[in-house]
């Protein structure tokens, strides 16, 4: 049976990462979905807990079964996406799985789930600050950066398709915003 879902999601820099994880560690009844993907595992990431690392060929294969939720090729030759199979573990432990994914990738999640799905749109207070927040926080070279802020403003054109949209100014009070939201939803 299908359980409910929770996606966040925003345009890079907007602070959606910061937020499910402050969701993770306040809502207890939450379980992060781990993604399959077919790029090569860094040295930094576990099998399992970033992603499930598969080959290209076996991502295909389950392509073709309808194994996942919704996949993209995010870069050429690279696959990512959700797997029934990771709903279902999570379901069945008693959680909700929330995702914290690309604008894009959260409205086709926000289309399989449904009423069952809450779909929170992270919107940053300007692209201004969304810019000084990435460049805040050092992981960027000035080209990926100029393409994210570029990106950012033309996802900005979908907040309105979202159930919710929070403009993340003060964290602190957005979180709690957020957990009382998801709380409510989990409720219902
Ligand atoms: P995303 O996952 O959307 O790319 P992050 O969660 O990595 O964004 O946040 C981008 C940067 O902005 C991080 O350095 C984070 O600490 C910072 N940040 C997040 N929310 C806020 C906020 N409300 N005010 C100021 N800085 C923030
Ligand atoms: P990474 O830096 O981990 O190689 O790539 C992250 C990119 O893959 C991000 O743009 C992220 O939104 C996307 N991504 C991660 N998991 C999924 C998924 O399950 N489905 C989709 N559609 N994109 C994903």
């Amino acid at each position: 049976m299908q359980g409910k879902a929770i996606i966040v999601s925003a345009p890079s820099g907007a602070g959606k990462t910061t937020i499910v994880k402050h969701l993770l560690s306040t809502v207890p009844r939450l379980a992060f979905s781990v993604s399959a993907c077919s790029r090569t595992r860094r040295k930094e990431e576990t099998d399992g807990r970033d992603y499930y690392f598969i080959s290209a060929e076996q991502f295909k294969e389950k392509i073709a079964r309808d194994d996942f939720v919704e996949w993209q090729e995010v870069y050429p030759g690279s696959f990512y996406g959700t797997l029934k199979s990771e709903m279902d573990r999570i379901w069945s432990e008693g959680k909700t799985p929330i995702f914290d994914v690309d604008v894009v990738g959260g409205l086709n999640l926000k289309q399989y789930f449904g009423a069952n799905g809450l779909a929170v749109f992270i919107q940053p207070p300007s692209i201004e600050e969304l810019e000084n927040r990435l460049r805040n926080r050092a992981t960027e070279s000035e080209e990926t950066l100029r393409k994210r802020v570029d990106k950012a403003a033309y996802e900005l054109n979908f907040a309105s398709r979202f159930d919710k949209i929070v403009i993340n100014d003060d964290l602190k009070i957005k979180c709690f915003e957020i957990a009382t939201m998801v709380n409510g939803f989990l409720d219902m």
